[in-house]
Order: structure tokens, then C-alpha cells, then sequence
């Protein structure tokens, strides 16, 4: 359960990120979370992360506070929460297996990283995430050579191999054309009933958020203007 209780975020600047925030997010749940650019989506899943500070109110994921944690509990709670970026983070000169495992250690001599010398366990972490999302015959393709969709897949593998509990998704298709972005909309649903995993995930496109938000959250000036499901949506945000 991620749980946030009238959390404000204002960043060094000034600016309020959120304001006043209440939410519960049960474990399992799908949830879109929409609003125009500004309006405080990202900020909310940077602050479920541990990487935007709580100015004040509280947070909670899995009944660990975030707000107010230590280095050492962030690391914690971050290596149960699996990101997913517009810009897909990859490394890109190399390959989508060494991509995928590093996603799962996260204090990685760099020797290893360096050589890709990877043990038989993570390996088959690595293709067994890979077949989640159906690209596992490019395991050994470096990640430039892959298209955006292709890509976006495998930042999708390497965020499950690291087991995560939550998954965390800040606008992960809108740098895709509109049937990718169908189709990785599709492979986080899917993952999401087949592991239970709770995911969040935020969309610029209210169609989008129609067809896949089982529970659509509409944001603006830092604040939840709409909590619904996807059909209600509609003149909301
Ligand atoms: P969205 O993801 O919905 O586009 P953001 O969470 O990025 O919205 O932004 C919410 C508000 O916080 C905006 O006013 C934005 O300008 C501001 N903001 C976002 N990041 C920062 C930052 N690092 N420093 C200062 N202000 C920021
Ligand atoms: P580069 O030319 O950048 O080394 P490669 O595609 O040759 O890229 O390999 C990327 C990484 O994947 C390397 O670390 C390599 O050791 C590893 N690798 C490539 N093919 C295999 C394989 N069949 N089994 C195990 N590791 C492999």
C-alpha cells in the first residue's frame, strides 16, 4: 500500500509540487494518473521514490515512511520500486541483458557491470524478465539497435528483475507512437495482474488513461482534482 497524507512537496525554488495531497493506493492496484504538463505527476512519483523530499505530511510505502527516512531505509524501499522513464534510461552501448541485470543489483562492482560477468541466477532473472515482456531473443542486441517500443520493454524487464512490489511509470509512452504506446500499456497490465504488482503510472492522453485506468487519478496545480474510474474521467481534468 502506498499511502500519502495531506503530503505537501515544495521544491528549494519555492514552487509547490503538491498541495495537500491525500491518497491510498491498495496493493495490486493499476492506476492512471493524468493531468496537463505541470500538474504534479511527476513530482508525486519522485516523492513515492524518496527522490523529491516531503516538505511536510506523510508518506508511506509498504508501512515504511518515506518521508523522513534515512539514506540507508530509502535505499530499502527504492530497490522495491521498479522506475520506468519517458526517455527509457537504458545504457545504451550495451547489451539489453547487461541492461536488465544491472537493474537488479544495486551496488554493482564495476567490474562486472564492466565485463558482463554475470552469474547463472541472474541471468535467468534477466531472460525470465525479458520473456515477461516478449523480446527475450534480443537479450544479446545492444540497446541502441532496438527500436523506442523495443526499449521501453526493456526498461520494463530490467524494473522486474529487481522483484518489485510497486512499479512506478512516468509517462512511459509519450515518446511512442500510438500503438506502441497501446502495447506497452498492455505489458504493464498485464504484468501488473499476473504478479499483483502495484503500478502507477502517469499519462499525458486522457484516452489512454480511459482504456487502461481501472483506477484514474487526474491531477492539477499539485493537487487530486479527480478519482474515478477511467469512464467518469472525461470532463474531469
Ligand atoms: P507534471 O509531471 O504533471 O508535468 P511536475 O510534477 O513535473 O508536473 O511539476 C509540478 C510543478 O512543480 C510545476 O510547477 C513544475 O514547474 C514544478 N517543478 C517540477 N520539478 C521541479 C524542480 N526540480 N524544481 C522546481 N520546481 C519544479
Ligand atoms: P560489446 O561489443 O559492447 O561488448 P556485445 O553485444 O558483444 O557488446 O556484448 C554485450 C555484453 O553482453 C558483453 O558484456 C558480453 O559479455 C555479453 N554477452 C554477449 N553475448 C553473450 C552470450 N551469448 N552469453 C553471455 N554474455 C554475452
Amino acid at each position: 500500500m502506498i499511502e500519502l497524507k495531506d503530503v505537501t512537496v515544495r521544491y528549494p525554488n519555492g514552487v509547490i509540487g503538491l498541495d495537500g495531497v491525500d491518497l491510498q493506493i491498495p496493493d495490486g492496484q493499476f492506476v492512471v494518473v493524468v493531468g496537463l504538463s505541470g500538474a504534479g505527476k511527476s513530482t508525486l512519483i519522485r516523492t513515492i521514490n524518496g527522490l523529491v523530499p516531503v516538505t511536510s505530511g506523510t508518506l508511506t510505502v509498504d508501512d515504511m515512511e518515506v518521508s523522513g527516512a534515512s539514506k540507508r531505509e530509502l535505499r530499502a524501499i527504492r530497490s522495491k520500486i521498479g522506475m520506468i522513464f519517458q526517455s527509457f534510461n537504458l545504457v545504451k552501448r550495451t547489451s539489453v541483458m547487461n541492461n536488465v541485470i544491472m537493474g537488479q543489483l544495486h551496488d554493482i562492482p564495476w567490474w562486472r557491470s564492466l565485463l558482463g560477468l554475470w552469474s547463472k541466477e541472474e541471468k535467468e532473472r534477466g531472460f525470465q524478465s525479458l520473456e515477461r515482456v516478449g523480446i527475450v531473443e534480443k537479450a544479446w542486441t545492444r540497446a541502441s539497435e532496438l527500436s523506442g517500443g523495443q526499449q521501453q520493454r526493456v526498461a520494463i524487464a530490467r524494473a522486474l528483475a529487481q522483484d518489485p512490489t510497486v512499479m512506478l511509470a512516468d509517462e512511459p509512452v509519450a515518446s511512442l507512437d500510438p500503438p506502441t504506446a497501446q502495447m506497452v500499456m498492455k505489458d504493464l497490465q498485464r504484468i501488473n495482474r499476473d504478479l499483483g504488482i502495484t503500478t502507477v503510472v502517469n499519462l499525458h492522453f486522457l484516452d489512454l488513461a480511459r482504456a487502461f485506468g481501472d483506477r484514474v487519478i487526474g491531477m492539477r496545480d499539485g493537487k487530486v482534482v479527480f478519482d474515478g474510474t477511467g469512464a467518469e474521467a472525461d470532463d474531469a481534468v
